[in-house]
């Protein structure tokens, strides 16, 4: 087994080369320091392949929040296409359960929405950046993102808006005809909508966070595909164990997503990640009938995201374990709602299924390890990861660099649950 790959004790190992992972990875070598991405994967191939693809502005609100109370009854009989939960790993998951629901109050609703604004403002300026120095600007489109109701929700809208206001965020009132206006080529099902204009989405998701990890490669550093085995500290430095040999650094960086509490529990780190599953299915564009930007059915809990393979319907939350089996029964109650809207036509490839990496107060963690020096966490971006991947990998770099991120972080300490 080799002792060290091309040689040497790196200044950074970053393990994940998700878009967290690939984004600490070109901040780290801003920098100016020596880093080695890990994976077992080509970059952008798990769950920052199969996300919608939305670069959003606009969610600094999580999923619990207050309004989660009065959709909760709805939720009970699990047949709501918005949340499915499984009793068994609700069970085994109760302490979770109650953290994450204690933080839908009020009073913990609005500090989370400002440091996850600090966030997302960050990142969409990295994204902005990177997504041209990477040549891959011809996949963003800065079109905005729809909301739309299908009743006349328009105090829920205008509350929505209202609230966003706050922050600076902008979002466009529309009716039935301005929806039309917007999307002529969409059948005229939604009588009211939200569009936020600040919003950009992209047309591969996965090719985006291949294009940043060359522009890593370009910029001198490495990618090393292989399977993590363990972390260990060893004196002033990490060994990291791999399938195919062993890598020592100074500062190993966890950018995991849904698998980053694996790798921890070792070290005596219990991290409460949850995961909220979820589906996407694509199906072949008619292409005189364009989709020209991400909708997102308030009423239906789908997405419909116009991607380079076809129109990529993804669905809502499925909360149980990582890995037991897939349920297709939200994928199923959403695409003929899909289908109602915009003209598709027969799917492509497999239905794929992801896990969003969610903490009990929908904030990831974003800082050092309490106990270790040198040891960073970036993960539980939950539902917004593709969008603040590349601020939270800023944050951390700047950290490792003896520097101040960009926004402030105090909000995504580690300390808050190690
Ligand atoms: C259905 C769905 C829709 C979504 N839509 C959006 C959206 O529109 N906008 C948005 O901003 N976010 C969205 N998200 C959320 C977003 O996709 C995630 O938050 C984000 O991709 C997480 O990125 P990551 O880098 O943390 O994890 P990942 O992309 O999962 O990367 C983790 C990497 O770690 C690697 N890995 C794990 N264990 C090992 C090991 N032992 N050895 C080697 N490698 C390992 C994996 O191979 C993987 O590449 C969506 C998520 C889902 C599921």
């Amino acid at each position: 087994m080799p002792e060290n790959f091309a040689g040497g004790t790196k200044d950074v190992i970053v393990l994940g080369a998700g878009i967290v992972g690939v984004s600490a990875s070109i901040a780290a070598r801003q920098q100016g320091l020596s880093v080695v991405l890990v994976d077992r994967r080509e970059p952008g191939s798990e769950t920052s392949y199969g996300n919608a693809g939305v670069l959003s502005s606009g969610s600094i609100l999580p999923l619990n929040k207050p309004s989660l109370w009065n959709a909760l009854p709805h939720y009970l009989a699990n047949r709501h296409a918005a949340l499915r939960w499984d009793p068994s790993w609700t069970l085994r998951n109760i302490g979770w359960v109650a953290r994450f629901l204690a933080n839908a109050r009020t009073s913990r609703t609005r500090p989370r929405a400002s440091a996850l604004h600090g966030l997302i403002r960050a990142s969409l300026e990295l994204h902005r950046e990177w997504i041209v120095k990477a040549h891959a600007a011809h996949r963003i489109r800065e079109t905005g993102w729809l909301k739309v109701w299908r009743s006349d929700a328009v105090e829920a809208a205008k509350q929505e808006q209202a609230f966003l206001a706050e922050y600076g965020i902008e979002s466009e009132l529309l009716d039935r005809r301005a929806i039309s206006a917007l999307e002529p080529d969409i059948m005229p099902v939604y009588r009211v909508g939200l569009l936020h204009t600040q919003t950009a989405s992209v047309d591969s998701p996965g090719a985006v966070v291949k294009a940043y990890a060359r522009m890593f490669a370009d910029a001198g550093g490495e990618i090393h595909r292989s399977e993590i085995k363990s972390i260990t500290p060893e004196g002033d430095r990490w060994r990291v164990t791999l399938s195919d040999g062993t890598m020592t650094a100074r500062h190993v960086v966890v950018a995991l997503g849904p698998w980053s509490a694996d790798l921890l529990r070792p070290l005596g780190y219990r991290v409460p990640l949850a995961f909220e599953r979820g589906y996407h299915r694509e199906f072949k564009p008619n292409p005189a009938r364009p989709l020209r930007r991400p909708i997102h059915d308030a009423e239906g809990s789908f997405l419909m995201t116009p991607m380079e393979q076809g129109i990529r319907v993804t669905t809502g939350v499925e909360l149980t374990d990582r890995d037991a089996p897939s349920s297709f029964a939200q994928l199923e109650a959403v695409v003929p709602l899909a289908h109602g809207v915009v003209e598709f036509g027969e799917a492509v490839g497999e239905p794929w299924r992801g896990s969003r990496p969610t903490l009990p107060d929908s904030l990831p963690v974003i800082g050092p390890a309490p106990v270790h020096p040198g040891l960073w966490l970036a993960f539980g971006n939950q539902h917004i990861g593709f969008t603040t991947g590349p601020a939270t990998g800023a944050a951390i770099a700047s950290m490792i660099a003896g520097g101040r991120p960009a926004f402030d972080v105090t909000a995504f300490s580690p300390r808050r649950y190690l």
